[in-house]
């Protein structure tokens, strides 16, 4: 098993990810991108909205508002439902899900007449109670009923409360979609497993919305079409599963969920859901609002609602799963190596150049020279501190897959080395050549739609 403590060190210490407001003792289930965190974020976004948006005619981005209504979520079915039952050690007061606690994500747990006991001090435990997860907050000065908002803790709202908006303005025909990223809020019991259980955290949903006689195909497809999308990301299929969820296990608005699980370090855990929500929303908020949220279907002259097929994907969840799936640690010319095996397309800093000598003036001139050519086209680095092992070392940890140096050679005949992270083989290549080699490697080959 791969050491997630290792892996988490290194991510802190090489700017990728940071607990939120750690001066201060840190923020529970929160965390901060730095500056690669945040270039691998965007990466994976732009991946996503490629593969969703830009590659399909009929579905439309929206960026909608992270603060909400009361209304929107009684209309939803957040208010009511969005609970998880709570439960608290009378002694220790560690609080824990009781689905999570019976389940046995803490081991083995004892019991006394009947009753579950604390799994850290075997301390009574109070009866369940339950807790809602969302967010509350009130807009303007005085805290009352009427003013009482709510951080979003799902972006899909955005899109059923927006939907006539589309309809009247992008006159789409079904099936169409909308998606959208953004931030999401959940006040969880117990966020931990670093970036799987957070507070703040942020999705990437598709609302495809459907003939409701073609719901069940539609869903089929999407869960293809999204477990296939993480083949295309690199990930192996052996730490990939899909997860039907039995009846009973079912969300309020859910007809039926199948999660795309990754193999975490703690299990096989739910990276994605792909839902029908049926009709739920829509009918619900033009119960709601008093606006008509039908569509009307101009071959069969009749308004209904739309059924609603719905893959959402948190990004942390995502990212936690691409440093477990990449990292990895070798042995170099007898020195043991950390290197993340980012596929290049993946890699938030694409291209590190040096001089072989940091110096040489002329080395690092012409240096200097080539790295403004190339950060033109690509998420580029200059380094000439310490010595070109440590550099190389350096960019393998945080994944750069393609290190060009410039040497003495360079400056008679314009070629310069370019070396392959994972196999550490240096070629010689031409310098007017780098556009087009790094270009064709760092091309995504997951672009083709079948939609
Ligand atoms: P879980 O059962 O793990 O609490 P969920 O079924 O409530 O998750 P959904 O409501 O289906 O999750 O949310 C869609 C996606 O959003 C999830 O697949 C996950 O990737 C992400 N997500 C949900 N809750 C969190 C969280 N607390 N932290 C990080 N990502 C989350």
């Amino acid at each position: 098993m791969k050491d997630l403590e290792k892996i988490i060190g290194i991510l802190k210490q090489r700017g990728f990810i940071y607990q939120s407001q750690e001066i201060y003792g840190g923020l529970r289930g929160v965390y901060d991108y730095g500056p690669l965190g945040v270039l691998l974020k965007n990466k994976v976004k732009n991946l996503w909205l490629k593969d969703i948006v830009f590659q399909r005619e009929n579905i439309f981005l929206i960026e909608s508002s992270i603060l909400g209504l009361r209304k929107t979520y009684e209309a939803s079915g957040h208010l009511e439902h969005f609970h998880d039952p709570l439960i608290e050690c009378k002694s220790c007061h560690q609080r824990f899900r009781a689905d999570h606690l019976l389940g046995g994500e803490y081991g083995e747990i004892k019991f006394k007449e009947g009753k579950a006991l604390c799994p850290f001090c075997q301390g009574e435990l109070t009866e369940e109670r339950t807790f809602n997860l969302m967010f509350k907050t009130y807009i303007g000065p005085v805290e009352e009923l009427a003013a009482e908002a709510y951080l979003r803790p799902e972006t899909a709202q955005g899109m059923f409360y927006n939907f006539k908006n589309i309809l009247n303005s992008m006159r789409p025909k079904l099936p169409f979609g909308i998606a959208q990223i953004g931030k999401a809020f959940r006040n969880e019991i117990t966020p931990k497993n670093f970036l799987f259980r957070l507070r703040e955290f942020e999705q990437m949903e598709l609302e495809f919305f459907v003939k409701p006689e073609e719901a069940e195909k539609w869903f089929n497809f999407w869960v293809e079409e999204r477990f296939n999308w993480y083949l295309k990301l690199g990930f192996k299929k052996e730490n990939l599963k899909k997860y039907i969820y039995p009846k009973e296990e079912l969300a309020h608005y859910s007809d039926a969920t199948i999660d795309i699980q990754y193999n975490y370090p703690f299990g096989f855990k739910e990276l994605e859901g792909i839902a029908n929500r049926t009709n739920y929303d829509l009918r619900r908020h033009s119960e709601y609002s008093g606006e008509d949220l039908t569509y009307f279907d101009e071959e069969k002259k009749e308004k209904y609602y739309p059924y609603v097929i719905e893959p959402s994907v948190g990004i942390d969840r995502l990212l936690f799963a691409i440093f477990v799936e990449f990292y990895d640690e070798d042995e170099i010319d007898q020195e043991k190596r950390n290197v993340f095996r980012f596929p290049p397309f993946l890699a938030p800093i694409e291209v590190a150049v040096f001089p072989l000598l940091s110096n040489r003036e002329v080395l690092v001139k012409k240096s200097r020279e080539v790295y403004n050519l190339v950060k033109k086209d690509f998420i580029a680095l200059y380094d000439d501190s310490g010595s070109i092992g440590k550099r190389y070392r350096r960019q393998d940890e945080i994944g750069t897959p393609f290190c060009l140096t410039i040497d003495f050679q360079t400056l008679e005949d314009n070629t310069l080395t370019i070396r392959d992270r994972d196999t550490t083989e240096q070629v010689r290549i031409k310098i007017e050549e780098i556009k087009d080699f790094l270009k064709d490697k760092l091309r995504w080959a997951g672009e083709d739609s079948n939609l």
